[in-house]
């Protein structure tokens, strides 16, 4: 073999090995091979050990005492008790084994030794049944499943061993509820089967908080016995194949390998959490922990809960925290112990500490039906329904004596608030006590002042935490007064209605008269309430204003009668009213919405408004929290008022750059530039309601230029849409505008643009030229009122002034009249068409051509009056001085767009228009997070790299090499483009099965130290060699990788058959006199990461290979396969390829400097102008891209 590599690439040291290490140590109980054990010394032997080994600490205040702050490990719960024992041989075997045993509240491993770090076996107490005496020095631990035998070195050892277990496992069960799994990872974040480098079969791996738990199989998982857990604190993940990752620890390395590229992604984001939620800060937590009952979930039970509702005061975890979010923050709200740490004053933690969940319990969860209880591994729809109704309602509370009697309440909660008893203030409050009732002393007014002028601190911060809270609403109609933000003004108003029974469904059909009933309604004092007949006493039903959610009015004639309108009450019903009157509707409607809406937002009810009502909503600003607003839809805009500024905020719904439905959890997106809003629902129809609403009025109102959706520049979406594509794709289109499209596409296409213009994004291949072109024209004869407005006909007569000059002085001032939109879109247009002109050498749409198609067009006139086309032509040829052009900014244009006819012309000469994207997508990290970059003709790799990471706002690190990758699904390949590739040509050259990617070279640095050790970069060595296709007469076989030597070196890569000549290539000189079987030009090699799968590649460290031959005249085109032994290997002679290919710069020498250097001067600035537009994300992404939308707020249209 030649000469091994002495490689510079920093080795993992591999850190000791433990028990893991391989399949035959794996398992020890299980019938595995018992010969480690006598490696150990066995029982037989008697080799026992000084009874030092066995160390005792005592059970005390475990869970009281924080764990040293210094150690980052300060989840780990104490150990209880330590020791040496033996354990009862595997099956067919008669040797014990001798194994390090520990004890802590939480589980029972044992290891191979006192030093290991990683157990053989992991055991939760919650788990064990009994600890039973057996016979000599042996105890049992039984669980539910199996029996642990173990044996210790003295009956008093023994002893002490089964007392010390069993005060464990009863302090354990009181803890736990019987409900409790004694499974800890019933709450895991990720589970799944994944292999472990060494091992023969898949463990079962599940990431749960803090730690990695490793399981045998599911059955194993399911019943709680494990192998090991890993703590994450000391936990790192890298990344080391699409598949391999590494889980590393100073104790070990656990190199995991998933499924798919697509679950290992998955795995080291759900590991990488993990060891963030290791990190993070446990200070609140732990003291808050300090009450026992805080150690466990308020709600469900599960153990170490993270979260608290502040104003509530239960502890309760991350999976009941959601459900709490979603009663929103008038009724709980919500911090993290761990996160939110500036909410957490001593004052606050105290609070918490004296109630602790058991105490508030007893009020909140003192009448809970054992069939109503929440359990740990409850669904989410039982976690809400349960929250819901514990919290919301109110309705497992223990009701204070003085429930109802609202005088005493008040005057209970002024008495004891001056006590230390929170518990019976909590009591009070939530049973309807009034926290701003007068208390008849002037000096102390409030219950809040009376507490505070007596000292209590944790009186005064539980009432503070309350001040706005929504009290529980019980079901059993008990009249309590809400101290909500609104005080509904009494308004009065009756007269008949017409009224169909109330819905649980949204209203799709149309509502005949014969489903209307005549009611005789009146409103006062903030009810509703209907009746048979005027004449009528008792009403037949009615709702309380403060029910309504939303006032929803429909269009004309939607039902049988011609006017309705809609309520949404928050107990998920419709109430759908109807008049044949205008004017009784529009009372009616005045009446309730103000009765509804509180006096701050009452200015709303001025407006003409479709749709109004109350929604959550979170913005860019403050996304941890959900806060309330009023919203009322007028038009296409979206008016919200906010509960603490009284300032009308608008959203221009036509404008938006994106508005998207997040379905599972009910939020509405809404990406204008500068922000992004999420609309929350508080109720499934009220959110669908609003859903539809805001939809329909986001899309195209009407028929006029202005009511169609618009882009920030006031340009109706479908005209910048048509306009860049044909651009792109139809400006070498011979009769472009000219020639007619298939006709039922145009239609579709039009109606499509009709329906969403803001969905459609024309792709070619998908969209043909002339079908994109002619939509375009058709959209300008549709327009009412045309482009040119009421004043078409002043245009028209223009042209009767026959110098040209005082013409071109007429047009300036037409235009200058024409409304905002109809200017923009007339100026995209005209720029458009004189573009298209200036290359009718190519397209042989000269100003004539487009202004005899594009006059009658723009006029909606029929063509037969050369007017209008006199119009269009002046309007074309006159461009710069109508329009005022910057003239540089013009010829940058035109410049780019010759590159473009260029650079298609080259790539296809024969296949007319060329293949490829200009707008193209490129994905960040992952396939799905989608990116829409504008790609400029000289961008290269680098600078796209730096560009997404820049407005994704990626902080690059000098070893972060972040790269653009070229992927290749079908071969299943990658490339990392080198940093000063083009972009484009690349692009064109993809097919349909490649994507770009941008993410980080986890090999770069290696590549980098190997050749910097390197004098002079070539490589030999063995490889093993496949082709794609069998070449007769080489003797080799298509269907199988065959060694083969190989030497690359400055000029060609060298494949030698013979083995044998090896000695005599070693020596260079004689390199020359051996003939290759194959030789290429390095030149010509395109170098992939990977190999196919089905070709059954030997190693999974293979490079696919492509030559083409640069000669023109014939075409030759090969690909066939390398496989290396090792990772190393792979990565030396890719290095190689690189740098032989690239002169040697294989990454830049100064990699972040040279970052500033393409930002602050652009290579060209005529093609600098780069866009990413968002498309869909998770909330950070989309708050990034707006992010950089807003500071560079022209990138998107710069170029139209
Ligand atoms: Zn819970």
């Amino acid at each position: 073999m030649a000469n091994k590599m002495s490689l510079m690439v920093p080795k993992e040291t591999k850190p000791r090995y433990n028990s893991l290490c391989s399949d035959d140590e794996l398992l020890d109980d299980d019938g595995c091979d018992a010969s480690i054990s006598v490696k150990r010394g066995s029982w037989v032997e008697g080799l026992i050990p000084s009874c030092q080994n066995s160390i005792y600490l005592p059970n005390t205040s475990h869970v009281n005492a924080p764990p040293p702050r210094e150690d980052s490990a300060s989840t780990q719960t104490p150990i209880i008790k330590m020791g040496w024992l033996y354990k009862n041989p595997p099956q067919g075997s008669l040797i014990y084994q001798h194994r390090w045993v520990k004890l802590d509240a939480e589980f029972l491993r044992y290891f191979d030794s006192e030093k290991d770090v990683y157990s053989k076996r992991i055991i939760p107490t919650a788990c064990i049944t009994e600890v039973v005496h057996v016979g000599d020095q042996k105890f049992e631990v039984v669980t539910h499943n199996r029996t642990f035998l173990f044996r210790a070195e003295s009956d008093l050892e023994r002893n002490e061993w089964v007392t010390v277990l069993k005060d464990c496992v009863r302090a354990r069960r009181t803890q736990a509820s019987l409900d409790l799994p004694f499974n800890p990872c019933a709450t895991s974040e990720m589970k799944g089967y994944l292999e472990l480098r060494g091992l023969r079969s898949k463990l079962y791996t599940v990431v749960c908080l803090d730690k990695v738990f490793l399981y045998k199989n599911t059955e194993e998982y399911r019943l709680g016995i494990g192998i090991t857990s890993i703590d994450m604190n000391v936990g790192n993940v890298k990344e080391v194949d699409r598949r391999a990752f590494d889980l590393t620890t100073p104790y070990r390395i656990f190199s995991f390998s998933a499924d798919s590229d697509q679950l290992k992604d998955q795995w080291v984001e759900a590991m990488r959490e993990s060891i963030a939620e290791a990190l993070s800060n446990y200070e609140v937590a732990e003291r808050i922990w300090s009450e026992p009952s805080n150690q466990m979930c308020a709600d469900c039970g599960a153990v170490k809960p993270e979260w608290a509702s502040i104003n509530l005061a239960v502890v309760f975890c991350k999976r009941c925290a959601g459900e709490h979010r979603g009663l929103g923050p008038s009724i709980s709200k919500v911090r993290s112990l761990k996160m939110d740490k500036k909410v957490w004053t001593e004052d606050l933690v105290q609070l918490f500490v004296t109630l602790g969940n058991e105490r508030v319990n007893q009020f909140w969860a003192a009448n809970v039906p054992p069939s109503e209880a929440l359990m740990v591994k409850s669904s989410s729809e039982e976690r809400r329904s349960f929250i819901t109704v514990k919290y919301r309602e109110g309705k497992y509370r223990r009701y204070h004596p003085l429930f109802g009697n609202q005088r005493e309440l008040n005057n209970a909660l002024c008495i004891n608030v001056q006590s230390s008893d929170v518990c019976e203030t909590l009591a009070l409050v939530f049973c309807g006590a009034d926290l701003n009732c007068d208390t008849g002393d002037p000096n102390l007014p409030t219950p809040i002042a009376l507490a505070q002028h007596h000292g209590q601190n944790l009186q005064v911060e539980f009432l503070n935490q309350n001040r706005n809270t929504e009290l529980p609403r019980s079901e059993l109609k008990v009249a309590i007064d809400t101290v909500h933000y609104m005080a509904p003004p009494s308004i009065t108003h009756n007269g008949f209605l017409f009224k169909t029974a109330s819905m649980t469904r949204p209203i799709t059909e149309k509502k005949g008269k014969e489903e209307f009933s005549r009611r005789w309604c009146v409103l006062n004092d903030g009810n509703f309430s209907y009746y048979e007949s005027d004449k009528n006493a008792t009403p037949n039903g009615g709702l309380k204003m403060r029910e309504i959610m939303c006032l929803a009015v429909d269009p004309a004639e939607t039902h049988g009668y011609d006017h309705t309108f809609v309520l949404y009450t928050d107990t998920e019903r419709l109430y759908l009213f109807g008049t044949d009157h205008p004017e009784t509707m529009r009372e009616w409607v005045k009446s309730i919405a103000k009765s509804f809406i509180p006096a701050g937002a009452e200015d709303l009810l001025l407006k003409d408004f479709e749709r109004i009502g109350r929604l959550r909503y979170k913005d860019g600003l403050n996304l941890e929290t959900s806060r309330l607003a009023w919203f009322c839809l007028v038009g296409s805009n979206l008016h919200i008022r906010l509960d603490e500024h009284p300032r009308d905020e608008t959203v221009d719904l036509q404008k938006l750059l994106e508005l998207s439905i997040q379905p599972e959890n009910e939020v509405l997106v809404l990406v204008e530039r500068g922000r992004t809003l999420y609309i929350e629902g508080e109720r499934k129809l009220d959110f669908q309601g609003w859903a539809t609403a805001i939809q329909r009025a986001a899309g195209s109102s009407g028929d006029t230029l202005s009511q169609q959706q618009l882009t920030e520049a006031n340009i109706p979406v479908i005209v910048e849409r048509c306009i860049h594509f044909i651009t792109q794709y139809g400006l070498i289109s011979e009769g472009i505008y000219r020639k007619s499209g298939v006709n039922s596409r145009i239609a579709a296409l039009l109606e499509e643009f009709r329906r969403d213009a803001r969905c459609v994004w024309l792709k070619e291949g998908e969209h043909q030229v002339d079908d994109v072109s002619n939509v375009l024209k058709r959209f300008f004869r549709d327009i009412q009122d045309g482009l040119f407005g009421q004043q078409a006909h002043n245009w028209l007569s223009s042209t009767a002034v026959s110098d040209e000059s005082s013409r071109v002085c007429q047009y300036r001032l037409l235009f200058s009249n024409l409304p905002r939109v109809n200017q923009a879109t007339l100026r995209a247009l005209v720029n458009h068409l004189y573009c298209v002109q200036r290359f009718a050498d190519l397209n042989q749409m000269n100003l004539h051509n487009l202004a005899i198609v594009f006059g009658p067009t723009l006029f909606q006139t029929d063509g037969k009056d050369y007017n209008a086309g006199r119009i269009i032509e002046d309007l074309i040829q006159h461009y710069v001085t109508i329009f005022d052009v910057n003239e540089q900014q013009l010829n940058r244009q035109l410049d780019e767009i010759t590159y473009i006819i260029k650079l298609r012309e080259n790539l296809n000469p024969k296949a007319g228009p060329a293949s490829g994207d200009f707008i193209c997508t490129v994905y960040l990290e992952e396939k799905t997070a989608e990116q829409h970059v504008k790609i400029p003709a000289t961008m290269t790799a680098a600078e796209m790299t730096f560009e997404i990471l820049d407005r994704r706002k990626i902080s690059v690190r000098e070893k972060d090499y972040w790269c653009c990758f070229e992927i290749n699904e079908k071969e299943e390949t990658e490339r990392p483009l080198h940093f000063q590739e083009r972009v484009l040509p690349i692009l064109h050259s993809l097919g349909t099965d490649s994507y770009l990617l941008v993410k980080k070279h986890f090999s770069m640095e290696a590549m980098l130290v190997y050749l910097a050790s390197k004098v002079e970069v070539s490589k030999h060595g063995m490889m093993k060699f496949r082709e794609e296709r069998s070449l007769l007469g080489l003797g080799l076989s298509s269907g199988s990788f065959n060694d083969r030597y190989f030497i690359l070196t400055n000029t060609s890569l060298r494949l030698y058959k013979e083995v044998r000549n090896l000695q005599k290539l070693q020596s260079p000189e004689l390199q020359c006199s051996n003939r290759p079987e194959r030789e290429w030009p390095v030149k010509c090699l395109k170098v992939y990461h990977g190999i196919k799968k089905k070709l059954r590649p030997p190693t999974c460290w293979g490079l696919t290979v492509i030559y083409e031959s640069e000669k023109h005249d014939k075409q030759e085109r090969q690909q066939w396969y390398l496989c290396c032994d090792t990772q190393n290997e792979m990565r030396e002679w890719f290095a190689t390829f690189l740098s032989i290919q690239n002169g040697g710069h294989v990454w830049p020498a100064e990699w972040l400097k040279s970052r500033t250097a393409s930002r602050s001067a652009p290579l060209d600035a005529r093609f600098s102008n780069v866009s990413l537009i968002p498309l869909r994300g998770s909330e950070n992404e989309m708050r990034n891209s707006v992010a950089a939308f807003t500071a560079d707020p022209l990138a998107l249209f710069r170029n139209l």
